[in-house]
């Protein structure tokens, strides 16, 4: 019976290591496709400001809609497009994308609502990333500051691929640097010591591990922003008593299932508006970023 047992185990966990080799070496060989099928879409996940409750921002999270395999989330493909140097062809789509909601929105009067773009490390070095987001903006004739550009700690730190006068570059056009994931990787306050970006997201494990000391890292992270002049979002926020922690730490962004998943542009819009809740006005905007 104990070697049946065993041998059940054993089936079940080549079953999902061989389903996901399936899906990694599908997703490697079928990027073209799927941008060119336009399989990848965008979801948006509202971003809040947190002393008015207002939907200040937005991050476009890609999604593979596959006509045979199904939704793929991002852990089905962004770790085997990292690796076979083929991510940027998925980011390019997605901030392609991104741009023409952001011009669609202005063109139909809708309040602007500023999107937020993830970059992988390899994006560095496998394009000219920085040229291919500007011809991208400039075609579309949107503002640069309506395009905020998240990075990780690790792409931050990775040597040698130019990350940091890319960057530098990003910034003096006039987009914002928002840092993914932060306290999740290594070298953080290294990275607070010499490089300045605009906006932190605190990584949802601080929220997630509901301890007094938890709680506290949170607190003087927020704190230290402040004194840096660094403007902080925390990820993950899912209960309404974080949402009161996080208010009263004095977190400006908050970002999670509370306020809404990500979704299509529309639903997303839709649910916004379902809860009574107001968009922020480019106008109340420039108020907070000074
Ligand atoms: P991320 O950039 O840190 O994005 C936040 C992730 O947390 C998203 O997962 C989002 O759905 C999830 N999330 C948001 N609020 C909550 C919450 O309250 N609770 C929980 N448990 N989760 C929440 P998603 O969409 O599966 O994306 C995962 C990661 O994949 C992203 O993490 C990002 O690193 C990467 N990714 C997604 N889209 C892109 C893309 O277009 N390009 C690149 N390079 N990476 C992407
Ligand atoms: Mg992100
Ligand atoms: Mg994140
Ligand atoms: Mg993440």
């Amino acid at each position: 019976a104990n070697r049946n047992q065993t041998g059940k185990k054993f089936a079940i966990y080549t079953q999902q290591i061989g389903k996901s080799l399936e899906t990694t070496e599908y997703v490697i060989s079928n990027i073209d496709k799927a941008i060119d099928k336009g399989w990848i879409v965008v979801y948006y996940q509202p971003i809040v400001r947190a002393i008015s409750n207002r939907l200040c921002g937005m991050e476009a999270l890609a999604r593979w809609q596959d006509p045979e395999k199904g939704m793929l989330p991002p852990a089905a493909f962004i770790e085997p497009l990292e690796k076979s140097n083929q991510i940027w062809k998925l980011d390019l789509c997605v901030i392609r994308q991104a741009v023409h909601q952001i011009a669609a929105q202005s063109s139909s009067g809708i309040a602007e609502i500023p999107v937020s773009i993830n970059l992988s490390r390899t994006d560095f070095l496998s394009c000219d990333i920085f040229s291919e987001i500007e011809a991208l903006v400039k075609a579309a004739s949107i503002p640069r500051y309506m395009l905020h550009i998240e990075v990780t700690e690790s792409t931050m730190t990775s040597k040698g691929n130019g990350v940091i006068e890319t960057l530098q570059s990003f910034r003096e056009a006039g987009y914002e640097i928002w840092m993914d994931d932060f306290g999740s990787g290594y070298s953080t306050l290294n990275l607070l010591k010499d490089y300045s970006f605009d906006v932190l997201k605190m990584d949802m494990v601080f929220l997630k591990n509901d301890s007094h000391r938890s709680r506290n890292i949170i607190a003087s992270v927020i704190d230290m922003d402040k004194k840096i002049g660094i403007r902080t979002l925390a990820e993950g926020v899912e209960t309404a008593e974080q949402v009161a922690f996080l208010k009263k730490a004095g977190c400006e962004k908050l970002q999670g299932y509370f306020f809404g998943k990500p979704q299509p542009f529309d639903a997303m819009m839709k649910n916004w508006r379902a809860k009574g809740l107001d968009i922020e006005t480019a106008e109340q905007r420039s108020c907070y970023n000074t």
